[in-house]
């Protein structure tokens, strides 16, 4: 029987990599990781958790504004980025330690290298040239931001480096309109940038529900982001006092920037993975094709997380990664559910979603009823603003099943996490009304919309 170095061979250790490595390792596998970067991956180290902690730093400057409104007068407030930027930077290193003890005390070998794919069941360490053996490989190498190709693209950055500048930029630039541009936009809006999104299309969200989308549009011009829409990038500038210049081609003034953050998308991380070397073949958007079961074309070796491209958030890939070990390692095979997937914008306000748009649903349902809630939050009530919120519900004519909630306003996200397991579940509209109303909050809009 041949003998491999390890069982299991994971490359990349983040959310969905670390989840596969210490459960089949649990299981009773023999496990390795390599990190090209920093244990923990994209959300830990430079998505989700930095980013949601420059959206609470932001929403300070919401809070100061309103709170002369409740009778506090604050005086000399200033805000200091490099004190900001260095607390998540102690943050991330914390999350880092973290995630590495937990491959530690899992006992999961790791190699802080490179790792590339050079048979069915062999990598090669990039920086120390070793060779590994393994009866099982998991690719879980994520995604990578798309890069732009327009003249002067080396003078952008993407979210990779966002978190590390060294000063808050007076203006900035923001290429994309999905949400990593639109949380980013709320974020230097808030702190006090001047903010122009740019986009080719004419529209922001494109999955998100049309009415959200055009409410979160109308709230974030009313804050004094600018959208300059239909205007691809022509090329980029660089002055010799370090200042931008952003020429677009929708015929318009170019836009001075300090900062031009490129955020359209994130493509499936495999250049120079090896793939080929096991016969893998890449899908049209540069995946790795898998099964129900997370295998691709070659036996041996699997795919979880962003670099399947299925549904790119961090707890699908930790679904994926238990799955896979899961099946692999303690013959349990769990297949992983997509249906009513709950998503957040961390934008200002925040939008959340569970379920198809109301287009979607159409198409899907047929017949369908549609309850919508337009309020002023009651919190906003005493300021001049008179930004609304707006929730909507998507229901099954024939069953009364609820089929999907979409939600704009203050802590929509945190609401609608709680509302997703009534719409998994597959509550009715009628569970809806008879469940009595938490008063006075925005959640109770859920309950009372007729
Ligand atoms: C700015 C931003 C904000 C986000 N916000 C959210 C959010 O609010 N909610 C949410 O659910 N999701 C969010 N995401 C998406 C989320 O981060 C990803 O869906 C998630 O991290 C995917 O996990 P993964 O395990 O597939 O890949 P990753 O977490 O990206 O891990 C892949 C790891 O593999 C390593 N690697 C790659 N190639 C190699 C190689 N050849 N050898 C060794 N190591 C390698 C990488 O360095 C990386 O550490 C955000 C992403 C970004 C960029």
């Amino acid at each position: 029987m041949t003998q491999f170095d390890y069982d299991l061979f994971v490359i990349g250790a983040g959310s969905g990599g670390v989840r596969a490595s210490r459960i089949a390792s649990g299981h009773g596998a023999r496990v390795a990781v390599a990190e090209e970067y920093r244990i923990g991956g994209t959300c830990v180290i430079r998505g989700c958790v930095p980013k949601k902690l420059l959206v609470y730093a932001s929403q300070f400057a919401d809070d100061l504004g309103h709170a002369g409104d409740y009778g506090w007068t604050i005086e000399g407030a200033t805000f200091d980025w490099p004190k900001l930027r260095d607390a998540v930077a102690r943050d991330v290193d914390r999350l880092n330690l973290a995630y590495t003890n937990t491959l530690n005390s899992n006992n999961v070998t790791h190699f802080l290298d490179r790792a590339e794919i050079t048979g069915p069941n062999s990598v090669r360490l990039k920086a120390s040239g070793q060779t590994i053996t393994a009866k099982t490989i998991l690719v879980a190498t994520g995604a990578w931001p798309v890069a732009p190709t327009f003249p002067g693209a080396e003078h952008t950055i993407t979210s990779n480096e966002v978190f590390h500048l060294e000063t808050l930029p007076k203006r900035v630039v923001i290429a994309g309109a999905g949400y990593i541009a639109m949380e980013f936009a709320g974020v230097f809006n808030a702190l006090g940038s001047a903010v122009t999104v740019v986009n080719r299309s004419d529209a922001i969200l494109r999955s998100y529900d049309i009415d959200l989308r055009e409410r979160l549009l109308a709230i974030a011009r009313a804050r004094g982001i600018t959208f300059r829409f239909n205007a691809p990038f022509d090329r980029v500038d660089k002055a010799a006092d370090g200042s931008l210049l952003v020429h677009l081609g929708d015929g318009g003034e170019p836009i001075a920037a300090d900062v031009v953050l490129v955020a359209t998308g994130r493509r499936a991380k495999t250049d120079g993975l090896g793939l080929e070397n096991a016969g893998i073949a890449l899908g049209n958007r540069g995946e790795i094709p898998v099964d129900h079961e997370g295998r691709t074309s070659c036996p041996s070796i699997f795919a979880v997380g962003d670099v399947t491209d299925r549904v790119q958030l961090t707890p699908i890939a930790i679904r994926e990664g238990q799955a896979f070990a899961d099946g692999q390692f303690a013959a349990r095979p769990t297949a992983v559910s997509y249906e009513a997937i709950p998503s957040a914008v961390f934008s200002q306000p925040p939008l959340a979603a569970v379920g198809p748009t109301e287009a979607e649903a159409r198409a899907e349902h047929g017949e369908i009823k549609v309850f919508t809630s337009d309020f002023r939050p009651m919190k906003n009530i005493f300021s001049q603003r008179i930004e609304r919120g707006f929730y909507k519900l998507l229901v099954d004519a024939k069953t009364d099943r609820v089929l999907g909630i979409h939600m704009i306003g203050p802590d929509a996200p945190e609401i609608l996490q709680a509302a997703a397991i009534a719409v998994k579940a597959g509550l009715t509209k009628a569970d809806f009304d008879a469940t009595v109303a938490l008063h006075p909050s925005m959640a109770e809009e859920l309950v009372l919309m007729r």
